[in-house]
């Protein structure tokens, strides 16, 4: 650090080269974050210093993620809804997961000081369960797919023993955006006697504007949390996760007191939490409200559209007739062509593991131009 700080000409100086560094979205179609609406980015400029950790100091902020959590509980089917805002789907996961194992384990269902006990989640599951697995200490047991990438009720049923303590589905997969069968999975938690979290941190905010519904929420009596992702495809800023419980009874398991501040109980994984990213959650629900985030939906839709008809017309298949805005591709040799894209396009695209493929997210920042770009470039690309 220097002895004297610079001017802050200087430091803009530094931001610009550091920008310049970075990509811009325009280029990426690997992420599944985006520019922040413009609402969003004044709101948690208003509310920078804001600090939900302690949210007894910041009432008006509190108010906002009240009714975040309520807006977010009407359109998921539940008004007993309980939940407060995370960093992201990673700690909502966690904290999902601690809440189920920390039920079972106050009410005695399995020994702690002998067994470990496990979830079961879809093989698809985000690679945050991997750090759960290793937080928590829960064995994470992964149900096979089936053919469209959607798990198998059966394996999940055939991997719960005693020892379980929760099950995981998920609505829009990270991979392949890909809804699971949660009408079923919600009939065997109920059947097991198990708590069932569904990870729509991708599609919490796609699926409920889609024409085509897909039953993924509360409305299924089996659920009984849900993570979502405003800094996805909700436009707000990052950090803005939402963790949801149908009611006190799990979050309840959470509880930890919290000595010096103006609120004696904290449920939050973290201490200090962003009151700008609830802000900002709160401004761009309540200005794109229901029609808006349509709007959003069907132009990503239109796109994804667009984009298989496009890369069928030059021979290449998706991988999974898409469910919501993410395209999988079987193309040959797919993670030379990624580098290859990269390198020599400037084209910023991911790979799925298992069956490869290369993966396409068509975030609100695309446009047709920029696919008809892409497409020649992945032409281009594939014969060389
Ligand atoms: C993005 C994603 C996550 C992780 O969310 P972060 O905000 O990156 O922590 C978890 N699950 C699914 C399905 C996701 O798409």
């Amino acid at each position: 650090m220097n002895e004297i700080g610079v001017s802050e000409e200087e430091i803009f100086t530094l931001l610009d080269n550091a920008k310049k560094k970075d990509f811009r979205y325009q280029r990426v179609l690997s992420s599944m974050c985006t520019y922040p609406h413009e609402i969003a980015v004044k709101a948690h400029m208003q509310f920078i210093e804001s600090n939900m950790g302690d949210f007894g100091l910041f009432r008006g902020t509190h108010e906002m993620e009240k009714e975040i959590i309520l807006m977010l509980g009407e359109i998921y089917g539940c008004s007993s809804v309980e939940g407060y805002l995370t960093t992201g789907g990673t700690e909502s996961n966690i904290q999902a997961v601690r809440a189920m194992r920390n039920f079972s384990r106050d009410k005695g269902s399995y020994d702690s000081s002998k067994v470990r006990p496990n979830i079961v989640v879809p093989a698809s599951a985000h690679f945050s369960f991997d750090k759960i697995s290793d937080i928590l200490d829960v064995d994470v047991r992964k149900a096979d797919l089936d053919n469209d990438m959607k798990v198998s009720v059966p394996s999940m049923e055939s991997l719960i023993d005693e020892n379980t303590v929760g099950l995981v589905a998920i609505a829009g997969s990270t991979e392949f955006g890909q809804v699971d069968p949660i009408v079923e999975i919600s009939e065997l938690a109920i059947s097991r006697s198990l708590p069932l979290h569904i990870d729509a941190a991708f599609g919490g905010f796609i699926l409920p504007f889609l024409p085509v519904k897909y039953k993924f929420d509360f409305s299924l009596p089996g659920i009984t949390s849900i993570a979502v992702d405003p800094h996805k495809m909700g436009l707000s800023t990052i950090p803005s996760g939402v963790l949801l419980f149908r009611d006190f009874e799990y979050i309840n398991h959470l509880r930890v007191h919290a000595p010096y501040l103006t609120v004696d109980t904290q449920y939050t994984l973290t201490g200090t939490r962003s009151g700008g990213a609830v802000a900002a959650t709160y401004a761009v629900m309540m200005f794109l409200g229901k029609k808006g985030y349509t709007e959003v939906v069907n132009k990503c839709m239109e796109l994804t559209r667009y984009l298989v008809k496009k890369v069928q017309s030059i021979g290449i298949q998706p991988a999974i007739d898409p469910v919501m805005n993410v395209v999988t591709l079987y193309v040959p040799h797919p993670t030379s062509l990624r580098t290859r894209l990269c390198r020599e396009y400037d084209w910023h695209v991911s790979i799925t593991q298992n069956p490869k493929a290369l993966r396409i997210v068509i975030m609100p920042h695309l446009d047709f131009d920029i696919i008809d770009m892409f497409v020649d470039d992945l032409e281009k690309a594939l014969k060389a």
